[in-house]
């Protein structure tokens, strides 16, 4: 799987170019910068990606579901491995640019059966199931 925008997307991340509400922040640009998936801290990268309580459980489903287990025992394992979670890092930017524009994020089983689609179409194309932040079920 190659897929342009989500390599543009994971470089970016690797690079913490992504315009996360810390960096958002720090450029005045808004002035708060509270996770809107979770509320419960500021966003930047690591929190975003990895420490999220929202995306958490969605890394967990998506870890589960593709049983990784960081065998490296061959090149293809690898190089499975960082193509998924190259999707994975696209989708979770994706869902944090809808929260961020539209006040609306997807319930967390959907963010993982989105990123399903995504890994198994390898199109970057999936139907969003969309519900307001406010009645989100994390
Ligand atoms: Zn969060």
């Amino acid at each position: 799987m190659n897929i342009p925008k989500h390599s543009f997307i994971a470089w970016l991340a690797v690079q913490n170019r992504l315009k996360t509400r810390d960096r958002l922040k720090k450029m005045q640009i808004i002035m708060d910068s509270t996770c809107m998936l979770c509320g419960e801290q500021e966003e930047s990268r690591d929190h975003l990606l990895f420490q999220c309580t929202y995306n958490r459980k969605c890394w967990q489903a998506i870890k589960s579901w593709l049983n990784w287990k960081m065998e490296t025992c061959n090149i293809n394992n690898v190089t499975s491995w960082i193509n998924n979670v190259v999707v994975v890092i696209y989708q979770i930017w994706k869902i944090r640019n809808n929260a961020f524009w539209n006040q609306c994020v997807l319930l967390p089983k959907m963010f993982v059966k989105n990123i399903m689609n995504d890994v198994r179409n390898c199109t970057g194309r999936s139907e969003w199931d969309i519900v307001p932040l406010r009645d989100k079920d994390i």
